[in-house]
């Protein structure tokens, strides 16, 4: 008897309904080698596509059945030319993370390969770059973003909220992720200047009192970007409020090869959210070159996070077919400077799984 998952499949905007197809495809070529897992797939469409057509980017009925689901995975949302009267763009996978409480995002960050990173000195195995951004994904700056605002004002403000509550169970999340790793947790924070992130530091130092054998640093947001691009490699777990690990999850996607290589996971108690860092990428979209690997390392960390032996080793072995095709340098989609297209590596991350 196989157990069956129900996984959600939101494509999105953009370039998200091209990388979630690959996604899929390797998605069901490794299913065909677990004979104790199978996956039932439903699409719904999300996005900002989906408000042009019936005026909501992320229908209530929708949100109902992708709360049933055992994981979601989706591909990105939004379009710079669909905006509320605000101004401000859609963002359909916030308003889903909120929802659902989606507090822990997970944003691991790996070099493949030496000629992914526009930084010297990280050929060979010698200096590993190897890490884990956790993104407070529910508070933050982020917190009043849908506020209503008076028209008209000359001014506007927005709200860097830290509850007791957010900050200890991120830090708690970051604490447990660490013991699985190297044991080391820095605290990424602007406690210099902002009472918010002061009171951030003083939880995070309680949480630390409960995880003794992880050793642990703190470390100033703007220190942090340029530790990021001097010595990446000494980074293991990092915490951060919501918009800074926006920020920084970017810049540290930047050092292993762009976007298009950095995979991530929004997690509640109960709902998983899988889908490459990126955005709808629209320059690209269309094209057919936009870089998968996002997506399927994505796929890899749902079917890790499903947490049933079969599916355990699913994330394993696409893990692996992954670290094969971009061991050899010849295997690059347009932004790593290659030629193959969505489709081929798609393939090739298929076949290096036999
Ligand atoms: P969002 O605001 O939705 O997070 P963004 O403004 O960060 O999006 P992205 O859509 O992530 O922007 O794109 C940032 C850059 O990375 C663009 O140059 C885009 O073309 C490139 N990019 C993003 N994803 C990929 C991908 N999978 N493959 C290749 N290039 C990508």
């Amino acid at each position: 008897m196989s157990t069956h998952f129900q996984i959600a499949v939101l494509g999105g905007d953009g370039i998200g309904p091209e990388v979630v197809a690959e996604g899929i495809k390797v998605l069901r070529a490794v299913e065909t080698g677990l004979s104790e897992v199978r996956f039932r797939l439903t699409e719904h469409s999300v996005g900002a596509g989906e408000f042009l057509r019936n005026g909501d980017p992320l229908p209530g009925a929708t949100l109902e059945r992708i709360k049933e689901a055992d994981a979601v995975l989706l591909g990105a949302m939004g379009l710079p030319s669909v905006r509320w009267p605000s101004g401000v763009e859609m963002t359909p996978q916030i308003d889903l993370r909120e929802q659902l409480d989606l507090f822990n995002g997970v944003r691991p960050i790996r070099l493949f390969h030496e000629s992914h990173t526009p930084l010297k000195g990280y050929g060979g195995t010698g200096r590993p770059i190897d890490f884990v951004i956790i993104r407070e994904n529910c508070e933050g700056l982020f917190s009043e973003r849908l506020t209503p605002r008076a028209p008209g004002r000359d001014y506007e403000t927005d709200t860097m909220k830290i509850t007791r509550r957010g900050a200890e169970r991120i830090c708690r999340e970051a604490f447990q992720l660490a013991l699985t790793r190297r044991r080391h947790c820095t605290l990424v924070d602007k406690a210099n200047v902002l009472p918010s992130m002061a009171f951030f530091r003083k939880v995070f130092d309680e949480v630390a009192r409960e995880f003794p054998s992880v050793t642990t640093d703190r470390v100033y947001v703007d220190a942090m970007a340029l530790f990021l691009v001097q010595r990446p490699e000494s980074l293991d777990v990092m915490v951060t409020e919501n918009i800074f690990g926006d920020i920084l999850s970017d810049l540290a996607a930047g050092i292993i090869g762009g976007m298009g290589m950095a995979p991530s996971a929004d997690l509640g108690e109960t709902n998983g959210v899988f889908q490459p860092s990126h955005g709808t990428a629209p320059t690209i979209a269309g094209k057919g070159i936009a870089n998968p690997i996002a997506t399927i390392l994505s796929v890899a960390m749902m079917l890790e996070w499903l947490d049933h032996p079969g599916t355990i080793r699913g994330a394993r072995l696409i893990t692996q077919a992954v670290e094969r095709v971009l061991a050899d340098p010849a295997n690059r989609t347009a932004d790593l400077g290659g030629t193959l297209t969505t489709t081929q590596m798609g393939n090739l991350v298929c076949q290096a799984l036999t």
